[in-house]
């Protein structure tokens, strides 16, 4: 096996635990989405399902795939068609709320299935899914005239806490989020209904925002939001979060190659040897999620050392130079992301590293890791 990405059920349930030490009695979604951020689906259903309330994912397809591992409710946050929206028939009512924005997607649903609830969503400054000022005043209305729906709960999404230090912006969206609350409670003509609006960032830094539900997706894999989000984190008082990152990803050397001085290294020719170098050619390229922009930019770790990218990332590999490391050959392994410790030799690239160094952000960069790589749980 070239390629596996670890997955650490223990950080995976440390994350988790934190989390509902610090946001008390809301119930806590975890967020699958996406192949559960690149971390693999399935082990991850498999893995938190004692520990959350439920699963939250963006389509009807990821509850069904992870349906059978858990008996965990789902809930499904995107937009699907109508074709797609037949999936739903076969999934049992106590473990699907879907969540839709307008009154012709509540009208589709309760044609397909009456008995299914759904949560609405509202744009309280995301722009987004989910209707404001009039055009919700109108769904409200038409729930208010249909107290037979099986509508469960409201629910909105923050535009604005993972890139600054001041919330003043998610405190406006929460007001409009408690007048919409106040509006629902008439509609709703004694239903019972929730109301949940935080992901991982507001449910961390803004206590008022974590109500009946928390959706957590990026730090229950252990990783932060962002680094706004951390420093906000550790200037309020009271426990502190610590969090792991559960993901390692590791390849092999697949060949090693001395080259004399002033050799060209891969496509373009961006990259000459300085000195007679040795480089480890790694079966990894932007096809696999090893991003293009790390040409001559990122490093991986091979014996506890640091063995910088040479040249560009092609499709499926990228060459690296291992001349300062003793030692090398052909099978060895060489950790993409993640710490690695050998002979006394220790050194790390972490998830949020490489997202400075491609300029994007840890959520792309976990996400890309190609799913067809094998993920396996350890610890
Ligand atoms: C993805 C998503 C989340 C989780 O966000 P994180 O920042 O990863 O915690 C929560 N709610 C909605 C609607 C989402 O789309």
């Amino acid at each position: 096996m070239l390629h596996r990405v670890e997955i650490s059920r223990s950080a995976l349930l440390q994350s988790v635990e934190q989390y509902r030490s610090v946001i008390g009695r809301s119930q806590f979604y975890a967020i699958v989405k996406s192949n559960a951020y690149g971390h693999g689906l399935r082990h991850c259903v498999q893995i938190l399902s004692p520990a959350v309330d439920g699963f939250g994912v963006n389509h009807i397809s990821e509850a069904v795939q992870a349906y059978d591992l858990t008996d965990r409710p789902f809930l499904v946050m995107g937009r699907f068609d109508a074709d797609e929206a037949r999936q739903l028939l076969d999934l049992d009512a106590s473990r699907i709320t879907v969540v839709l924005s307008d009154i012709d997607e509540i009208r589709q649903l309760s044609e397909l299935r009456p008995d299914l609830p759904f949560h609405l969503k509202i744009d309280t400054g995301m722009g987004r899914l989910g209707r404001r000022g009039s055009l919700l005043d109108r769904v409200f209305s038409y729930l208010e005239e249909h107290p037979d729906l099986r509508w469960t709960g409201i629910m909105t999404h923050f535009a604005n806490v993972e890139d600054v230090t001041d919330q003043s912006f998610a405190e406006e969206q929460l007001r409009l989020f408690e007048e919409a609350w106040q509006r629902a409670q008439v509609a709703a003509k004694g239903r019972p209904l929730i109301r949940h609006a935080a992901a991982s960032a507001a449910a961390m830094i803004l206590p008022q925002s974590r109500l009946d539900l928390v959706r957590v997706g990026i730090s229950l894999y252990g990783l932060w939001a962002s680094q706004a989000t951390k420093l906000s984190h550790l200037s309020l008082g009271g426990p502190h979060l610590q969090l792991r990152p559960a993901l390692r990803w590791i390849t092999k050397i697949v060949q090693i190659n001395d080259l004399p001085a002033a050799s060209k290294v891969g496509y373009g020719c961006t990259y000459q040897t300085q000195q007679a170098s040795r480089i480890a050619v790694l079966p990894v390229g932007y096809n696999e999620g090893y991003d293009r922009r790390l040409s001559n930019r990122a490093y991986v770790v091979i014996g506890g050392r640091r063995a910088p990218v040479v040249g560009r990332v092609c499709m499926n590999m990228i060459m690296v130079d291992v001349t300062h490391i003793p030692d090398v050959h052909a099978g060895m392994d060489a950790v993409l992301i993640g710490r690695q410790e050998l002979d006394g030799h220790s050194d790390e690239m972490t998830a949020d590293a490489m997202a400075e160094l491609s300029g994007t952000i840890n959520y792309e960069t976990t996400t890309r890791i190609h799913p067809d790589l094998k993920r396996v749980v350890v610890d």
